[in-house]
């Protein structure tokens, strides 16, 4: 099965509906969480005994296939993790976690691994990221959050827009991880003020990290080219580096004002489900706060990798 095959067969079976997550939520009341696990909030230690925020970071995550392969893009990540401080837990605005008509976060004590994609080898589907989940900071997070009401959940777990990632970024597991939907009937406006409320969490200790992808049209991928710097399609490049160069000088509005942020924009980012979720780090930056570039290049020859963090 193509990976654009996979890509629709998922998005077809994890929509959640606004309608159906009502209902969850009458299931769930504060009172019922299980107790805090995590370690008190506090901020992280920083050079020289002074405390500093956790990053937020917006991580490409490209094919499934990274969760087994070895490449420059999972070398980046695997450094990443060993040089930043822990955080206390992790908060993923997934692209493959969309629900339309809500905003919800996961509350779960112990999120299964979800393997949103069919037709990979059975190493993948058999791969599994035994994080806790933290129903504390999940309840931090619906404090945050004032614009609007975030709907607590445990009907989901760890999409592979989260757990492919983790797997190099943190191997073993260990820290407490949540995710927080997309509601994708909303705008690119709606998702960056609520990574500006989120932001308080990261003086909490948690990371924020946004995984989807600046460049994503899997029509248009060419499966077999190896990665590249360089995007084998001058309408990629340029999106790419219209982005970069918007970021560089922490340009909002135009990154907001995507579909004008380069001619080739409707070919970039045909539909906005890999994008948004780098609206919550950029979000949740300080409005100075300059972006780091983590990685750059493309896979599948359109699919930007870009990564870039906060106070990293
Ligand atoms: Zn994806």
């Amino acid at each position: 099965m193509s990976h654009s095959r996979h890509h629709y067969a998922q998005r077809r079976r994890f929509l959640i509906q606004g309608s159906a997550l009502g209902a969850i939520t009458a299931l769930h009341s504060l009172g019922s969480w299980a107790a805090a696990q995590d370690t008190q909030p506090g901020k992280l230690p920083g050079k020289g005994g002074k405390p500093r925020s956790a990053p937020a970071l917006f991580i490409g995550h490209g094919s499934p296939m990274n969760a087994i392969s070895e490449n420059a893009f999972t070398r980046s990540l695997n450094a990443l993790g060993q040089k930043l401080p822990p955080p206390k837990a992790l908060l993923v605005v997934s692209a493959h976690w969309l629900s339309p008509g809500v905003t919800a976060v996961n509350v779960a004590e112990h999120p299964p691994t979800i393997h949103d994609f069919g037709g990979f080898p059975a190493e993948l589907q058999a791969m599994e990221y035994p994080a806790p989940g933290s129903p504390h900071f999940a309840r931090e997070a619906i404090r945050a959050v004032k614009g609007v009401k975030v709907v607590p959940t445990s009907e989901w777990g760890l999409d592979h827009g989260t757990w492919t990632v983790l797997h190099h970024l943190y191997p073993e597991a260990k820290i407490p991880v949540f995710q927080l939907s997309i509601d994708y009937a909303r705008g690119p406006d709606f998702h960056y003020q609520l990574g500006r409320e989120l932001a308080a969490l990261r003086q909490q200790g948690v990371m924020i990290i946004g995984s989807g992808n600046i460049v994503h049209n899997l029509r248009a991928t060419q499966r077999g080219l190896p990665e590249a710097m360089r995007a084998s399609q001058d309408w990629a490049q340029r999106f790419d580096e219209a982005f970069a160069g918007a970021l560089a000088q922490r340009d909002d509005k135009r990154i907001l004002d995507y579909t004008r942020l380069d001619a080739g924009a409707n070919m970039a980012v045909p539909t906005p489900d890999h994008y948004f979720p780098m609206l919550y780090a950029l979000g949740a930056a300080g409005r100075d706060e300059p972006a780091e570039t983590l990685f750059s290049g493309f896979h599948s020859g359109t699919l930007s990798m870009r990564c870039f963090g906060f106070g990293v």
